[in-house]
């Protein structure tokens, strides 16, 4: 049996997870932690690149985060918080045991992102019940975060993610089927991600949470239930922006 997540991150399609939480990932691991990727489909309806070529781009941005990496095989496009789905991604839950899970937030312009995060939440629920049986033994998450994709929620904390940006955006980039910009070659059209400029346009965002938070660039998350704080005054002087105020 393999040693137990301390972070997993779960996606609906290779390059979610990267692009909202590769900042957290790259740094829980620099920080020593167990991490891993779960990709809930490989992506197989997207315009560009084929599930073979996006399964390779997932190992390889996986690599680059230092996390292991896995795939549930459900179907992009069609996910759903059914029963059987549950199932899979109960059995990932149960064999990667992580403590912490990054789900995406609910609501979302892509309606497999909204259906990844309700699987999520089910999961993590049926995961930790003795009464549902698998092959594998109950396990317990011990918290379930949000992260941030295409609509806005306030945020219960960020990750302060500028010493890893590099880290971050050679995972993203290590998609470079979606990054294609040479419409001739394949006569496709060009998607949001493949237009040029797209990543300092996306970084942008993450400046934007930065300056809000204090640091240079940061990731936005959130939890359903509030934290218990054990030294409330240790987390809270410091910041926000104590830096601007100074
Ligand atoms: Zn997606």
């Amino acid at each position: 049996m393999t040693q137990p997540l301390d972070l997993l991150a779960i996606g609906a399609h290779p390059d979610d997870v990267e692009m909202t939480s590769g900042g957290w990932l790259a740094l829980a691991h620099q920080q020593g932690h167990a991490t891993g990727i779960l990709h809930l489909t490989r992506g197989e309806m997207g315009t560009h690149g084929t599930p073979e070529t996006r399964q390779a781009e997932a190992e390889q941005a996986a690599s680059i985060l230092g996390a292991q990496v896995a795939f549930a095989g459900l179907r992009d496009g069609h996910l759903h918080d059914d029963d059987q789905s549950v199932r899979v991604v109960v059995e990932q839950l149960r064999t990667l045991r992580p403590a912490v899970v990054i789900a995406p937030y609910f609501t979302c312009h892509h309606p497999d992102h909204e259906a990844a995060a309700r699987l999520a939440r089910k999961a993590v629920h049926f995961a930790a019940l003795k009464g549902y049986h698998t092959e594998q033994a109950p396990h317990r998450v011990t918290r379930l975060v949000h992260a941030r994709y295409s609509r806005h929620f306030e945020p219960s904390f960020y990750v302060d993610i500028s010493l890893v940006l590099e880290a971050k955006q050679k995972a993203i980039l290590a998609y470079h089927s979606q990054f294609q910009t040479v419409v001739e070659e394949d006569g496709k059209p060009l998607t949001r991600m493949s237009k040029p400029g797209f990543l300092d346009q996306f970084f942008s965002l993450s400046a934007g949470f930065g300056l809000k938070a204090g640091c240079a660039h940061a990731e936005a998350y959130l939890l359903e239930t509030a934290p218990l704080v054990p030294d409330p005054v240790t987390l809270l002087r410091q910041g926000p922006m104590q830096h601007l105020i100074r």
